[in-house]
């Protein structure tokens, strides 16, 4: 299938490491210029470097989308590489913990780094696509908005919202050409998962390859999804062809959540 994203501008943050790096080198694929956001300006230099390779365009910016003046200076940036039509939001997991016993501070915090930065972005690229009458908002949540997951009440509560606010924007820029969906990760190989199966196993008594096995157990599948199989559903809703689809969550999760829709 031709995506007819070729030579357009895509914004890619958490894009260092995980599904966000495997967006951006599966958008680099298909010809898209990678504009790259994270923490580690090295491993951003080195993926630039991958997508260069490739013969594709890429710059990056190294901040903290969770500091109040991150999106300000991404928006600047980005002025001077070209103007998004193409949008991963995608950010770092919150910290596990209970509803009941995170503080409303925790709260406070993960709103800043999962919601904000994503409202900030928005508001900045929105007006660009609008103006060309086409763009793709495509952000990374969670299987934890169809089927909260035990102890990651952070990620259960602010995922929900943020898939109210999806929908919503997603009504309201349907008239423009622009499409608002988000891909819902179920477990999938990345560092994250390692460090917390690594977590696990240390708390179990196991070694962190049991910790897998056991996870990988619960899985219809019975295996972690990779990366690229999270992007390739991304990507796809940022394509052309997918134009008639928006306000929707694309769960990719080899079978785990067990709702009807
Ligand atoms: P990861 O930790 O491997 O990668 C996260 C990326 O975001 C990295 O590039 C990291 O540098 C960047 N990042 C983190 N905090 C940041 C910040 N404050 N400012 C800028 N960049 C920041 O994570 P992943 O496994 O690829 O997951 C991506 C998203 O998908 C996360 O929100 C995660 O919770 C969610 N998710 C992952 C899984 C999974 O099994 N891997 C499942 C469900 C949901």
């Amino acid at each position: 299938m031709e995506l007819g994203i070729r030579g357009k501008t895509a914004l890619v943050t958490g894009a260092s490491k995980g599904i966000g790096r495997a967006v951006a080198l599966a958008l680099a694929e298909e010809g898209a210029r990678v504009f790259l956001v994270a923490r580690s300006r090295e491993r951003l230099a080195e993926l630039a470097e991958a997508i260069r390779e490739k013969g594709a365009e890429a710059d990056y910016l190294a901040t903290d989308l969770a500091h109040e003046d991150a999106a300000e200076k991404i928006l600047e940036r980005l002025k001077g590489f070209g103007e998004a039509e193409l949008f991963l939001g995608n950010t770092g997991g919150p910290p596990p913990g209970s509803a009941f016993e995170l503080s409303p501070e925790a709260w406070s915090r993960a709103f800043e780094a999962l919601f904000l930065p994503m409202v900030r972005l928005v508001r900045g690229l929105v007006p660009g696509m609008q103006a060309r009458g086409f763009g793709r908002l495509v952000f990374i949540t969670s299987i934890s908005v169809k089927e909260p997951v035990e102890n990651l009440a952070l990620s259960n509560g602010i995922r929900a919202g943020l898939t109210g606010y999806l929908k919503t924007l997603s009504r309201e820029l349907a008239p423009h050409g622009i499409t608002v969906n988000a891909v819902g990760p179920g477990y999938t190989k990345t560092e994250r998962v390692e460090a917390l199966l690594a977590h696990q196993a240390e708390r179990e008594g196991i070694s962190p390859e049991e910790a897998e096995r056991r996870l990988e157990a619960t899985i219809p599948m019975r295996r972690l999804g990779r990366p690229e199989e999270i992007a390739a559903a991304a990507v796809f809703l940022m394509g052309v062809p997918a134009g008639y689809i928006t306000g929707q969550t694309l769960i990719v999760d080899g079978g785990y959540v067990r709702g009807l829709l």
